[in-house]
């Protein structure tokens, strides 16, 4: 069996259903080699119920550290979901050069003052071609703010099924360069599968263009509960391979190397 991680957990530190420990079992049972938590953490947005609180973050991490010391049968990675804000990113670089993480994956839920994914009401009345072009720039953008390791859900703007005039094809190109660019990873989310979409993330036409600009790949759960680790990682795999991926990165102390996929 192919070696595999799963780097995009949320537990109850943030907005999961179950606490760390509850998620080792199942992530062993799905044939997981290592397990990794990427809490939110939304700085500049105060008392969201789905983000992790600032001051529970050392706590956070105490509880994964601990965990780590006391877990045998697979590796524990300690990760960050951290939002993208424009203009922000030497603030969020000196809140986060304090932690001891084995990876950041950066994410953009907020286009404006609003999230893309909390409710179709957001799609209501805008101007798509125009929505996807500037949820793209900001993907882009906390691409090449130097902040992350791990782009999430990269075209999470489509959760709703709502979707541009054009070919997007365009935009897939210009953000897998600048991906590249920036040495930055991105992950196949199977999350997409269990919203409205009902599909992963990215857009499963376009994957090939990741690896036609050589970028790394993580395959990723974004599970809130235990029983959604791993899930839907054979269809995944084969995804991957399909669009021509041969290897993926692995994560540890922010350093990257790649393993066989
Ligand atoms: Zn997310
Ligand atoms: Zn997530």
């Amino acid at each position: 069996m192919t070696y595999r991680t799963d780097y995009h957990i949320h537990s109850w530190f943030s907005d999961g259903k179950a606490a760390p420990e509850d998620y080792i079992a199942p992530a062993i049972a799905a044939g997981l080699n290592e397990i990794g938590f990427s809490e939110h953490l939304v700085l500049f947005s105060e008392s969201l119920d789905w983000s992790m609180n600032i001051s529970d973050v050392q706590g956070y991490l105490t509880h994964i550290k601990n965990l780590k010391e006391n877990t045998r049968d697979i590796i524990i990675r300690t990760g960050l979901e951290v939002d993208f804000f424009a203009g922000k990113a030497e603030e969020i670089q000196s809140y986060l050069s304090k932690m001891e993480l084995d990876y950041i994956i950066g994410s953009v839920h907020y286009l404006g003052d609003e999230s893309v994914d909390r409710g179709p009401e957001f799609y209501e009345g805008k101007n798509l071609d125009e929505l996807f072009e500037s949820y793209f720039d900001l993907v882009s953008a906390a691409a090449a703010s130097g902040l992350y390791d791990i782009i999430a859900h990269c075209d999470l703007v489509r959760i709703y099924g709502f979707r541009p005039s054009f070919d997007p094809a365009s935009l897939y190109r210009k953000l897998a360069i600048n991906l590249k660019t920036h040495d930055v990873a991105f992950e196949l989310n199977t999350n997409g599968r269990n919203r409205p979409l009902g599909d992963f993330y990215p857009d499963r036409r376009f994957l090939h263009i990741f690896w036609e600009e050589n970028v790394p790949v993580c395959i990723n759960s974004d599970a809130h509960m235990p029983s959604r680790v791993g899930q839907y990682f054979d269809e995944a795999y084969q995804l991957l391979r399909d669009a021509g991926y041969t290897e993926m990165a692995v994560f540890e102390k922010r350093n990257r190397h790649m393993v066989p996929l």
